[in-house]
Formats: structure tokens, sequence, C-alpha cells
């Protein structure tokens, strides 16, 4: 549809709004207004100009620093802006150079900034703010409902359609198979093994990506996960400085695990969307509702808990399958198909 050279733009975009999102990584699991203050250095305070904007450019153009203070800016800043300006890129390609679909390149381009998001705020916070997981969720929908009958990669019987109810059916597998792991997990091993962040991340990936396409995801999550959370592991654990053996450290007690009464609860809500409905309210009643309600607030300080260096989140590896599905979604389709096809299905 459009001209192949068109595609600086997707490229611009993308790394314009990539700009942005640094600001919600920042802000987000912070509790802090994304609009005020305006952008300024976090070391000297110093408010950012014009020259400091440019996306990509800005940062190589200062060798990574402050132009004010010279202390350095951490090289997520340009990671993010390079990640989001790649995908969208990507998804320019597929969806206003090859394809004929604005609609779909909005949908899932906003998609994958959410996601990019989702995997530095989760990674650095082991939070994934409730604001980005409905987003999420309500993308989904709009994407169902707006390119209702539009193709996809699945065929799986007819849950791969594209329509409003797949997506709700998609968003009820999600939910419904992450509350399943974290309540058996729970029950067997006496632990929390399952975040309360990622069953609404994955609810909101079945309604985007459709109740295969979803599974495909979290397939290519526990693959990747697999890779690199040990190789992250074995980095950190080395790292890491070796712990005194005489001593026992307090930090090494987990924190006692949450009660089952209370993990199921909130398992229902999830399924039934009632958080999600909660978070359009304004913060004062969401945090009345909650405290009525008796769930944790999940409101985090920058540094809670120590890390160790075994401790890994999910969240970071749902996004990259999400994302993984989203710009190679025929070739994994058809992976999956042999596959299914090898296994006598
Ligand atoms: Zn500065």
């Amino acid at each position: 549809m459009l001209p192949a050279w068109s595609i600086v733009f997707g490229v611009a975009f993308g790394a314009a709004v990539g700009s942005f999102l640094n600001v919600l990584i920042y802000r987000l699991p912070r509790n802090l207004s994304i609009a005020f203050p305006p952008s300024h250095c976090p070391q000297c305070g110093h408010r950012l100009g014009v020259r400091d904007l440019f996306p990509l450019l800005s940062y190589l153009a200062q060798g990574g620093k402050c132009r004010y203070c010279r202390a350095p800016i951490p090289v997520r800043y340009f990671l993010v802006e390079l990640w989001n300006a790649g995908v969208w890129a990507w998804l320019w390609h597929q969806w206003l150079i090859v394809g004929e679909s604005p609609l779909r390149f909005v949908v899932y381009a906003l998609a994958a900034s959410v996601l990019i998001a989702i995997f530095f705020i989760d990674l650095q916070h082991y939070i994934i703010p409730d604001e980005l997981n409905v987003a999420l969720l309500v993308l989904g929908l709009l994407h169902a409902g707006l390119l209702k009958g539009a193709p996809t990669d699945w065929d799986w019987a007819s849950l791969g359609v594209l329509n409003l109810r797949n997506a709700a059916i998609g968003a009820l597998i999600g939910a419904g198979l992450f509350s399943a792991i974290a309540i058996l997990g729970r029950i067997a091993f006496r632990r929390d093994a399952m975040g309360h962040g990622d069953i609404k991340l994955v609810r909101g990936m079945g309604a985007l990506l459709l109740a295969p396409g979803m599974l495909v995801a979290f397939g290519v999550s526990i693959a990747t996960g697999a890779v690199l959370g040990g190789l992250w592991a074995y980095w950190r654990s080395r790292r890491a400085p070796a712990p005194a053996n005489d001593a026992p450290n307090p930090a090494d007690e987990p924190l006692p695990p949450e009660p089952l009464g209370n993990l199921l609860a909130s398992c229902l809500l999830y399924i039934l969307w009632v958080d999600a409905l909660i978070t359009l309210l304004p913060h004062r009643v969401q945090q009345r509702v909650y405290a009525a309600l008796g769930q944790p607030d999940e409101e985090l300080a920058d540094d809670a808990f120590e890390e160790t260096p075994t401790m890994l989140p999910f969240g970071p590896f749902l996004a990259i399958g999400a994302l993984a599905v989203m710009l190679f979604g025929g070739t994994l389709a058809a992976w999956t198909r042999a596959y299914f096809e090898w296994a006598g299905f």
C-alpha cells in the first residue's frame, strides 16, 4: 500500500514512542504522574530541552551522559527506543507496505509498546502495573471487534477466527490457565508460584492473540525463559558476592506465601475482569475497594526487597513470547502445524 521508503516513518514514530515508554517505565512503578513534571534529569533535576528530546540521536550525540551534569544515562533508555523503533518498523512493513491494514498496524504497534514497557518494568521491579495489563486487554478487544473476520495465522478449530467472542475466550483460557498454575503451585509447594500480574498479562495476551496465539506465546516464553533465565541466574550468581556461611542472613528467609483464600478470590476477580473495571476508577477509590476486598496493595517502593541470584520474573518472558507471535505469527503457526502433524493430531 505505502512505498517501501516510508519505513523511515515507522522507525521515527517507533523511536519517539519508545522515548515516551521510558517515561512510563520510570514513573508507572513509582506511582508518579505521567504528565507532570516535564522530563528532567533525575540526577541534577535540569529540565530537558529540545536538544535532549531527539530519540536515539540525543543519547548518541551526548555519549550517554546528561548534557548538564554529565551523569551517565542508563543504556536502558537507548535500548527501549531502539527496540520499539525496530518493532514499529517491522509492523509498518508487515501491515502498511506489504499488507493493507492500517488498523491492525495501529493496534499491534501500541500493544507491542505496552509489552516492551511491561518487559522492562517487571524485570526491574517484579511488578506489572495494572494500567498496562488493562491497556493490553482493551487493545485486544478493539483488535477483535474492529477487525472482525480478518484473517489470522490460526485455524485451531474455530478459536483462531477473529471476533469478540474468541477474544473473550482467549482471555478466559489465559486467565484460567495461569490461575490454575498459581493455585496448584501454591498448594503443591506452599509458596507463591505465579505473580498476580502474570495472570492479568496472559489474560490480555489471550484477548489480543486469541487462544491459539496465546498458547504458542506461552510456549515461546517457557523456551526463552529456560535458556535466558538459566544464563541470567548463572551470571548473577557469579557477580553477587558469596554470602558469609556462619551467620544466617535474614533475607534468606522466604516471605510467607499468600493465603490460599486470598489467591482464589483474586483469581476469580481476574477471570471475571472485575479488577480491570476497578482499574478504570480513580486511584483513591481503587485503594478503598481493594482494602475492602482484603487484597494486597500492589504499590511497591523502588527497592522493597533484595534480589536473590535465582529470582527472575516471568512477565518479561511472556512479553517476549507475545511479541514473537505478533511479529512472526505466520512462521510460528506453520511450525505448530508441522508439529501437530508430526505428533499425529
Ligand atoms: Zn543531569
